[in-house]
């Protein structure tokens, strides 16, 4: 029966259920993408790295040395007053440094 070689093709009645899983399982993928979240994900993503430098060039400036703290210029650690052992020119030194 030379007809199985030509003849592989699947029957008419399976091919319209394969169409419909394909077509099912497209449409999941695609309510999980979410391609409108996409999008606002890519415009947050390329509008945040530009305010973040200025707030973190801020923080650096503004954290470091609270009212009971201060900056050691030994080893530039922030300690807390508690903790300061000289003060000299206006530079401070903690205990670690000069202990
Ligand atoms: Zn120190």
């Amino acid at each position: 029966m030379s007809v199985d070689y030509d003849a592989p093709r699947v029957t008419p009645e399976e091919e319209p259920n394969v169409a419909l899983e394909e077509l099912k399982s497209d449409k999941s993928g695609r309510r999980e993408a979410a391609p409108d979240l996409d999008e606002t994900d890519l415009a947050d993503s390329f509008e945040l790295p530009g305010a973040d430098l200025s707030n973190e060039e801020l923080l650096i400036q503004v954290v470091p040395v609270q009212a009971d703290e201060f900056t050691c210029m030994s080893c530039f650690l922030v300690h807390h007053r508690s903790q300061l052992a000289r003060e000299k020119d206006g530079k401070k030194y903690c205990k670690e440094c000069e202990g």
